[in-house]
Formats: C-alpha cells, sequence, structure tokens
C-alpha cells in the first residue's frame, strides 16, 4: 500500500484527487491537507459581485465528498517539505507534525505577497475570497460618484478578472460615465500584451475599453497605495475613490525554503510530466508552478490529471508517459448575465470531464443555469461576440 499526499484544497488538488481516488482508493492511501475545507469556484467571484449568483452557489464544504470517495481530509497549514525523508511538516489542530507520503502532489496555488505593495491591505478591494468578493459588492452599492480604479500590480498573475470588473463596472455606469459622474479606470504594470503572455486578445480589449469610456494606463507598475492615491515605482500617482486590485503573488514559503524545488520566487520548477524537477514522486500543479504567463484553474486541473496520470502508472510499476502542454485558450460568452465575462476553459470543455455527483458538478450546474460557453478562439469572431453585447 503507498501513501499517496495532495497539499492543498483548490482546482489542482481537487481535480488529482478525484482521479486518484477513482483508481486507488481501494489498494493505496490517500490524504489531502489543505488550510481550509471551504472549495472555492474562483471564476464565479466576479459574476457575485455584479451577477445574480449567491455566495452557496460558489464555495462548499469538501469534507462529506471526500469521505464519500475514501480520501482522508487534514485540516492545516502545510509549513515544510522534506523531500529525502519523504514528509511534510502540518500545523494544524487535526495534525501538529509530519505527515509521510510515497508519492506526493504539490497543490497549494499561490501565495500572496501583499506585503510587496504597501497600503494594499489597509486601502485596497480585492476578488481572491467569497468574503472580501462580498465587501467589494456592497461598496459598489454604496458607490455614488468619482473615480473607480481596478488593476493588476506587478507580479500578479490574473489579468481577467481585472478586465471583467472593469466591463462589469463600465455596464453598471453606464449612464454615470456619460454624464462624467463616475470614472473608470483600468491599470496594468506592463502592457497588456504582457499581461495576456502575447495573446491577440489584448487588441480587441484595448478597443473595447475605449467603446464603453474605460481608460486604460499601461506601464503602471503599483509600487505603494495611499488613501485616495495609488503610486507607481517612478513616482506618478492616479486618485481614486473606490479601488480594486489583484495583489502581487508569490510562490509559497514551505517550497522558498527547499532548493531545488523551488524557483526564485517560490514556485515549483517541474518537468513535461509535472514532476518537480530531481524527483521522480513528487509532482506539481496548478497556481504553485513556474510555468510563463497568466495562471488559469483549467491549466490546474489539466496539470493535475496528468500528475495524477503519472502516479497511477508508477503504482503499477510502469513509466509515467504522461505530458503536459502549456497552452492558453480563450473564449468570450456575451450572454452570461448582463455585464460582459471572460470564459475560458474551465467553463466549456474542462466541465464536460466531471458528472454532477463529483466536485466540479457544482461549477457544472452553474454553468448550466446561466449559459453554455462556446470556445471562440479567433479573434474575429471575439469581436463579433463582444460587439454583440450592449
Ligand atoms: C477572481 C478570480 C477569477 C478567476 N477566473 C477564472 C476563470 O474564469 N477561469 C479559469 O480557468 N481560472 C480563473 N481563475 C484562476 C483560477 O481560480 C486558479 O488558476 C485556480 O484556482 C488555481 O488552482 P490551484 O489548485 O492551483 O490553486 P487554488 O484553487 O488557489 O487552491 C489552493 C489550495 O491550497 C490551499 N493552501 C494554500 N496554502 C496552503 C498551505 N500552506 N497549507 C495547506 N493548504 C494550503 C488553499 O486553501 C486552497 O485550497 C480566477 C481566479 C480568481 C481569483
Amino acid at each position: 500500500m503507498a501513501r499517496i499526499l495532495i497539499l492543498g484544497g483548490g482546482f489542482a488538488a481537487v481535480a488529482a484527487a478525484e482521479m486518484l481516488s477513482d483508481a486507488a482508493s481501494d489498494h493505496h492511501e490517500i490524504t489531502l491537507v489543505s488550510n481550509s475545507h471551504d472549495f472555492t469556484f474562483f471564476p464565479a467571484l466576479v459574476p457575485l459581485v455584479f451577477g445574480n449568483f449567491k455566495p452557496d452557489e460558489v464555495h462548499f464544504d469538501m469534507r462529506p465528498k471526500l469521505v464519500d470517495r475514501h480520501i482522508r481530509f487534514v485540516e492545516g497549514e502545510v509549513i515544510g517539505i522534506e523531500p529525502d525523508l519523504r514528509r511534510v511538516r502540518i500545523n494544524g489542530d487535526d495534525i501538529e507534525g509530519f505527515l509521510h507520503f510515497d508519492y506526493l502532489l504539490i497543490a497549494m496555488g499561490r501565495g500572496l505577497g501583499t506585503d510587496k505593495t504597501p497600503g494594499f491591505v489597509k486601502y485596497a478591494h480585492h476578488l481572491l475570497g467569497v468574503g472580501p468578493a462580498l465587501k467589494f459588492k456592497k461598496a459598489i452599492g454604496d458607490f455614488g460618484s468619482g473615480s473607480i480604479v481596478v488593476g493588476l500590480c506587478p507580479d500578479a498573475f490574473l489579468p481577467v478578472p481585472v478586465c471583467e470588473t472593469a466591463f462589469a463596472l463600465a455596464a453598471k455606469f453606464e449612464r454615470e460615465i456619460t454624464a462624467k459622474e463616475v470614472s473608470v479606470t483600468v491599470v496594468f504594470p506592463s502592457t497588456l500584451e504582457t499581461a495576456f503572455a502575447g495573446s491577440t486578445l489584448f487588441r480587441d480589449l484595448e478597443g473595447e475599453f475605449e467603446r464603453l469610456g474605460v481608460k486604460l494606463v499601461s506601464d503602471f507598475p503599483i509600487d505603494r497605495i495611499g488613501e485616495r492615491s495609488i503610486f507607481s515605482k517612478l513616482d506618478s500617482r492616479i486618485d481614486y475613490d473606490l479601488l480594486m486590485l489583484i495583489p502581487p503573488f508569490r510562490g509559497q514559503k514551505s517550497l522558498e525554503q527547499i532548493i531545488p524545488f523551488a524557483d526564485e520566487f517560490g514556485f515549483a520548477d517541474v518537468n513535461d510530466l509535472m514532476q518537480v524537477k530531481g524527483f521522480d514522486r513528487i509532482y506539481a500543479a496548478g497556481d504553485i508552478v513556474a510555468l510563463p504567463g497568466p495562471r488559469f484553474g483549467y491549466m490546474a486541473t489539466r496539470q493535475a490529471k496528468v500528475a495524477a496520470t503519472n502516479i497511477l502508472a508508477q503504482l503499477q510499476n510502469k513509466e509515467p508517459t504522461a505530458e503536459y502542454s502549456h497552452k492558453i485558450a480563450w473564449a468570450i460568452n456575451e450572454k452570461y448575465t448582463d455585464p460582459i465575462y471572460f470564459h475560458y476553459g474551465f467553463w466549456d470543455e474542462t466541465l464536460d470531464d466531471f458528472d454532477e455527483k463529483v466536485f466540479f458538478g457544482m461549477a457544472k450546474r452553474i454553468r448550466d443555469h446561466y449559459g453554455h460557453v462556446k470556445a471562440q478562439k479567433e479573434k474575429t469572431e471575439i469581436a463579433a461576440a463582444a460587439g454583440r453585447k450592449k
């Protein structure tokens, strides 16, 4: 019997746990460790702010489903990984000490680098959980007139919620923007092209921002935040009355300590098999992985499936051969709710792999209720979809 240890309780961890439990829970011990028993479906957070979602539709307690699948759940913080001793140090109510493993999947997502941007915690709204999203929703509801700034801090790799939020604000305050009572500004640390890893979608975004009266500010690496202004590294300033930012990300501290596990920022360096370089029984998947460009849930689940497939092969004494290919696919869906939301990967074909009873059944129900997404990867089709909105 092998001990399979999964670190994290998000997209990558849950996708791998599901696949491993289907094939291996009768003969092997599968344990999932997360600092929260709550699973949050992040792609629904912007729609939670602007649409008609209820909080219970976008997060749930994953423990009963884990029990059903014979997966042991440990609630605790991972504070260290010792690859040579094949053990992980946990700090939590369930366990204060070590868990040993034969196979390890590191899927703890991104760490936050809010300390890199002084003033962030005090002044900025963000969208990295249900609580903060609801707080932002209330602030928008209370907003009368003035300047709304949304943006991406340097080292943040989530441009999509920023753009979605700008479009949703433009739709909500359409009359006030025309009357010059409200302004919406969207701020990027570099160019839009860089934020979207060279995808041609950025050209359509520029046009859409202009059409909707959203001011686009590029090359503004936010350095610090004051009570009413954000400042760039070069000391230029943008004033705001309401601010929503995606904070800087970093890898996980427990990885940073372990060279060669992590790159210089604490993200896990992996090969095509999703094995952490130098360790054939330690895998990583999801936002924690050091790969270029923005990070997405659909990438996390695909990486997790590659890792799980390879672990299953090794359990049968076979060579791991499943490989991950890193691609960015886009889709815009204009009929989701009133404002424009981007949906990509996770909302469309990835969900077809999951049936209603499993973890992502919730996401599938959301999609079925609010409308299917057709992947539209051609630039012209994307432009046409955006034009039909209004
Ligand atoms: C507002 C927003 C909108 C988004 N929209 C989309 C979208 O439309 N489509 C899309 O594909 N992607 C979208 N994403 C990105 C997507 O949510 C992420 O790429 C995805 O969540 C990454 O999955 P993950 O499993 O790597 O990390 P996560 O889902 O973040 O899971 C990490 C897990 O690890 C746990 N954890 C973290 N640190 C520790 C620790 N030290 N010890 C124990 N447990 C720990 C956390 O509690 C969590 O359970 C969006 C993200 C946000 C924030």
